[in-house]
């Protein structure tokens, strides 16, 4: 044991969440420490959306190619080469810099970096290899990690932490789970010509958004040629020469050079010694805490994947923004968790923001449904069977628009602006007296002019 250090708030884990709640609250005067066990920047930069985000990039680029002849460009196929091992190397440095970004970042908000495995002796002090940190508050930010059933041969079966640092593409590829990290890889996968099967157990993938948007993007998945395999879960993976033969529940055999599992993710809090100290869990093992991110021990919070709420960056920072407030600021201001905007990266992206048609009818409401399905102008000349799909789903009563939803290039950039609009309580009316941007996709939202069918 060393000397003691006494700061006002140690964080444990330089995530999303941890990182904005350290730096916002150091900028506040705090003295503030952030322990980090593996990367600066957690999850999302280094094993989540930022390289995720770029091989969704690398893998449409070949689709770009190829619809460049329809605008006349000549590329002659055999030209074409994809390099793996470049976009790999390409990511990797793109990450690296984001790390060092990650660490100026704090170190200039005058924030301390331990690095090292946390480990919480009691509820004012850290324990980091043979060093002891006393704090006023201890906030645990430590995300969550791939679960990967426990199957036999699940040694043979990747993770997308794995997915991030694969040597090489394998000619065939199986993706186990219907999530959206099972979609978006599938997507990657197909998109740089791996032959793609996705397996799920349910009836059809993505289960919580939109029934529409499901289905559709099953048709447009289906077309980019992935292999969508639903009502079937992999019973065991064995090693084999050639490389893996997949028994599936169906009773079919898959040959395959790859495994992945996006079959869900626990919360990270392995090590942490939270048991001792009384933190109450929930029942799908989370740290329970209250809406102010109190958990059941004064002096302990928590924010981020590790607390079970939606698993997304843009939530683990706003919880953070919101904690540090509450720590250091003013002590007011709740996180907002209505209407959260997401996408999807898959090919072509989906972008979903509010009530999809199923919650908003469960919920009571007659709704009206505005639905538009067309090829985006792009493809006219490129010569793709690709389509998109606008919905809006209305609230009869009241015209306020409920839910908005799409699949189609851009998806995720469109749907950022519905969302304010949404989160403003924008009536139909109000979309219907906005100027369109022509010629856009996106103009669809604004132009939808009938219901599908009357109200119901
Ligand atoms: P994290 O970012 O996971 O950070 C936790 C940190 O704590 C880690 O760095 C970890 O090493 C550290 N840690 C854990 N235990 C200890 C310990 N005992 N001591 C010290 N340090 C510790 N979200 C989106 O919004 N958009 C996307 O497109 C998107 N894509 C994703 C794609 C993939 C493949 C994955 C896996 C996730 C994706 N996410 C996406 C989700 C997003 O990455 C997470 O919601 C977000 O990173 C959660 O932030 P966090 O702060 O809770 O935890």
């Amino acid at each position: 044991m060393s000397d003691q250090q006494e700061f006002d708030l140690i964080v444990i884990g330089a995530g999303s969440g941890g990182v904005r709640l350290a730096r916002m609250s150091a900028e506040k005067g705090a003295r503030v420490a952030v322990v980090e066990s593996r990367y600066l920047g957690g999850t999302c930069v280094n094993v989540g959306c930022v390289p995720k985000k770029l091989f969704v990039y690398g893998s449409h680029a070949g689709e770009d190619i190829e619809d460049a002849e329809g605008y006349g460009w000549s590329l002659p196929k055999e030209q074409v080469r994809f390099d793996w091992a470049r976009l790999v190397a390409n990511k990797n440095a793109e990450i690296e810099r984001l790390n060092g970004i990650y660490r100026r970042m704090l170190e200039n908000a005058g924030v301390t970096i331990i690095e090292g495995n946390a480990t919480l002796a009691d509820a004012g002090t850290v324990v980091v290899g043979d060093q002891h940190y006393s704090t006023g508050h201890i906030t645990v930010a430590t995300g969550s990690w791939p679960v990967i059933p426990d199957v036999p041969g699940k040694e043979y079966i990747l993770s997308s932490n794995e997915m991030f640092y694969l040597p090489q593409l394998p000619r065939q590829a199986v993706v186990w789970g219907g999530g959206y990290i099972a979609v978006e890889f599938a997507g990657i996968l197909a998109g740089l010509g791996v032959e793609t099967t996705l397996l799920y157990r349910g009836d059809l993938f993505l289960r919580g958004f939109d029934g529409d948007i499901r289905r559709f993007m099953a048709e447009e998945m289906q077309k980019r040629g992935v292999n969508l395999r639903f009502n079937a879960s992999i019973e065991s993976v064995e090693n084999v020469d050639t490389g893996y033969h997949v028994q599936v529940s169906d009773g079919s055999r898959i040959v395959t050079g790859l495994v992945m599992a996006a079959t869900g993710r626990r919360a990270l809090v392995d090590g942490l010694g939270l048991e001792s100290l009384g933190i109450d869990m929930t029942e799908s093992g989370h740290i329970s805490t209250d809406r102010h991110f109190q958990t059941s021990v004064p002096a302990i919070t928590a924010i981020g994947d590790v607390i079970g709420t939606s698993q997304l960056t843009p939530v683990a920072l706003g919880q953070g923004t919101v904690l540090s407030r509450r720590l250091f600021g003013d002590g007011q201001g709740e996180m907002d968790y209505n209407s959260i905007p997401t996408a999807v990266f898959c090919q072509p992206n989906i972008g979903t923001v509010g009530l999809t048609e199923e919650e908003a009818r469960k919920a009571g409401h007659r709704l009206r449904i505005y639905r538009s399905e067309f090829k985006p102008m792009k493809h006219t000349l490129s010569g793709r069977d690709e389509r998109a799909l606008m919905k809006l789903v209305v609230d009869d009563r009241s015209d306020r628009v409920l839910g908005a939803h799409m699949v189609g290039p851009d998806a995720g950039e469109i749907t950022q602006g519905l969302a304010i609009a949404i989160k403003a309580g924008a009536t139909k009316a109000q979309f219907d007296s906005t100027v369109g941007i022509h010629p856009t996709s996106a103009e669809e939202f604004v132009t939808m002019r009938e219901p599908v069918s009357p109200p119901s």
